[in-house]
């Protein structure tokens, strides 16, 4: 579903993806764990191509990035992503929030459009919030919004870049919850976590990188259990 063969980026001099090799497969849930600054957001952000890269490929679906126009818009809406910061339109309500992208991008009619949302909003446990505005929300029941809002747009492959680290602690597992259940469905997704939890319940693999590389790829039990690496010994020792 996910390609991505000897991608390489900088920012000026820093070289902050080297080389990466990542296939992920239909209904995979792929877990990308590392230090801060290790390239973990840039790497979610060139599979969205909210980033260009430099050298190396991409492609979804079997079909390579676009670089802009209608293509680029379709691959957006096949490529659902979900950030740290929630990234709601402030000035919509909830529901207008998820229907928004269906009626533009996809010319889906409004009251279609509508009944999908409340349905979304129902899986995300926040029906009985969708004529709120964003900011009445809790953090966690805004996330679980944003993650409806990806999903309005039917994505291939849906990617977290760290979505409970903004979260206090009580709310996270609302998070986790709808996206095990996700997963469970069968969900392609790529997930920047350090919550260990989610990934041994949901992560089919860990992906570590450290300094712009892959340095270790394994199945989450191992990974917590035995890194292969010292770079991942280290690593977990801080986090643990
Ligand atoms: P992570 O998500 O693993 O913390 P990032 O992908 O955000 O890492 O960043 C990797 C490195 O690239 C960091 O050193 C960061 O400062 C740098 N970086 C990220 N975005 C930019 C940018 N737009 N311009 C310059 N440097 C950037
Ligand atoms: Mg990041």
């Amino acid at each position: 579903m996910v390609v991505l063969s000897k991608v390489n980026k900088h920012f000026g001099a820093l070289h902050v993806l080297q080389d990466i090799d990542l296939t992920v497969h239909k209904g995979e849930v792929v877990v990308v764990i590392g230090p801060s600054g290790s390239g973990k957001s840039t790497l979610c952000r060139a599979i969205n191509r909210l980033e260009t890269i430099d050298t190396g490929s991409i492609t979804i679906d079997g079909v390579p990035l676009p670089a802009e126009g209608k293509a680029l818009a379709q691959l957006r809406a096949d490529v659902g992503m979900v950030f740290q910061s929630f990234n709601l339109f402030a000035h919509k309500t909830v529901l207008q929030n998820i229907t928004l992208g269906p009626i533009k991008a996809k010319g889906v009619k409004r009251k279609d459009a509508e009944e999908t949302a409340m349905g979304l909003l129902e899986r995300v446990g926040v029906a009985n919030q969708a004529a709120k505005l964003p900011a009445q929300l809790s953090g966690g029941q805004q996330q679980r919004v944003a993650i409806a809002r990806a999903l309005a747009m039917q994505p291939k492959v849906m990617l977290f870049d760290e979505p409970t680290s903004a979260l206090d602690p009580e709310m996270i597992n609302e998070v986790l919850d709808v996206m095990v259940s996700l997963a469970r469905d069968g969900m392609t997704m790529v997930v920047v976590t350090h919550e260990m939890g989610f990934a041994r319940k949901a992560g089919h693999r860990v992906v570590f990188m450290d300094g712009g590389q892959i340095v270790e790829e394994a199945a989450p039990e191992t990974f917590f259990t035995a890194p292969a690496s010292d770079r991942a010994k280290d690593f977990l020792s801080k986090i643990l």
